[in-house]
């Protein structure tokens, strides 16, 4: 069943897993974490289908990084490691982990370079029915493919993260896990269309700007 997302839609937090995909790891010269690599995106970067990826003055580069993103349905909390998950699972939708490379690796802490507003784009709805094994995850800019890989490539499968994060923090019905990018990573230009689509979800879609200083 689709699900639309409206603008009211405010997770508590938006928990991200860094290098899940072993050729996006090697592509920034990094090893695959042994547990998973997580940190925060601001739910105050949320963005939805057409909306605007606006491009801050304090980077140059501003990379796209197509995900499948969970949605938890119910409190999750020191799940263990038989514990079933889908009693967890909302749906899923299609996330733009949009990061600034720069500052993400001047500030060596994530916060800043994933957080401006309008950094994370989803939609554009969400699904509940749907299996998430082997889908393929593509990453757009103009219609160029950029990225395509599939979930089965994840290092950790989306069970393993939803028990492994439960056991670190709390998870509220909203939350939402970006569940790691797959190889081809590239820079956003103001102008650019960039798209994430994947298998049985859909089609998210946003264009890219400047941020304009007065
Ligand atoms: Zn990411």
């Amino acid at each position: 069943m689709k699900i639309s997302i409206n603008a009211d839609f405010r997770p508590s937090k938006i928990v991200c897993v860094g290098r899940n995909y072993a050729d996006h790891a090697a592509e920034l010269g990094n090893a695959v974490p042994s547990e998973p690599l997580l940190f925060l995106k601001a739910p105050s970067s949320l963005i939805f289908n057409g909306d605007s990826i606006v491009i801050p003055d304090q980077s140059a580069q501003v990379e796209h990084e197509g995900e499948l993103a969970v949605i938890i349905s119910s409190i999750c909390k020191d799940l263990r490691q038989s514990a079933d998950v889908t009693p967890y699972i909302h749906g899923y939708t299609c996330l733009n982990d949009v990061t600034a490379r720069d500052l993400q690796k001047k500030d060596v802490q994530f916060a800043r370079a994933k957080s401006f507003d309008t950094f994370c784009p989803i939609g554009p709805h969400i699904e509940t029915d749907l299996d998430v094994g082997d889908l393929n995850v593509t990453a757009t800019v103009n219609g160029e493919v950029k990225q395509s890989g599939r979930t089965s490539q994840m290092v950790f499968p989306v069970d393993e993260l939803i028990r492994y994060i439960s056991n670190q923090m709390t998870l509220y019905p909203g939350d939402i896990i970006a569940t790691g990018t797959p190889a081809g990573v590239s820079t956003l230009s103001p102008g650019d269309i960039c798209t994430i689509e994947i298998e049985g979800i859909g089609i998210l879609s946003n264009p890219v700007i400047q941020r304009r200083t007065s």
